[in-house]
């Protein structure tokens, strides 16, 4: 491998974990000479991904991991390599979710499903792999009208800007504490 190109993996996460990997669909891409996106175990009749005898299913469908995966390369191209790994996991993941799930909810509809319960297995078969980052993404873009070079550019924590988020919210308009 040229010492320039940084590669990167999302391998299961190992038999002994509870919880899938995030991006179970055994998806790997590289950075660097035009980027390029490869997806293994691609099922292009049924639109899903088959990796390790797991069927993704919707809204983590095959356009979506294409969705996903040329969103990284595409900001890893805007940013640079090292800004985009520097990037709080939130914003690197959540707007690569944002821009591929399919069916998006409004920022109430997945905040209010989401409630205060940890992601769990159910929920990432109902809402893709990182339903809290993308939430908060949705509130950046969608509520507080930041822009996409904006929302890439933020140094924000996840914990400061779930703060923010739980502090836009007017009290007695039904929000859930996330925590
Ligand atoms: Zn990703």
């Amino acid at each position: 491998m040229h010492s320039r190109q940084a590669a990167r993996s999302h391998p299961p996460a190992g038999a002994s974990t509870d919880l899938p990997a995030p991006e179970a669909g055994g998806v790997a891409y590289f950075y660097g000479f035009g980027g390029s996106a490869f997806l293994s175990g691609a099922n292009f009749e049924t639109g899903r991904l088959i990796k390790w005898g797991y069927v993704t299913t919707p809204p983590r469908t095959l356009a979506y991991f294409c969705a996903h995966e040329l969103t990284h390369i595409v900001v890893g191209e805007h940013l640079g390599v090292i800004q985009s790994e520097r990037q709080p996991k939130w914003v690197h993941e959540g707007f690569p979710d944002y821009v591929g799930i399919e069916h998006r909810q409004t920022f109430e509809a997945l905040r209010d499903a989401l409630g205060d319960r940890p992601v769990d297995i159910p929920m990432m078969q109902a809402y893709g792999a990182y339903p809290q980052f993308r939430l908060l993404v949705t509130f950046f873009l969608e509520k507080k009208g930041w822009s996409v070079g904006e929302l890439l550019r933020t140094k924000l924590t996840f914990e400061q800007a779930m703060a923010v988020m739980r502090s836009d919210q007017e009290p007695g308009t039904g929000f859930r504490d996330l925590r």
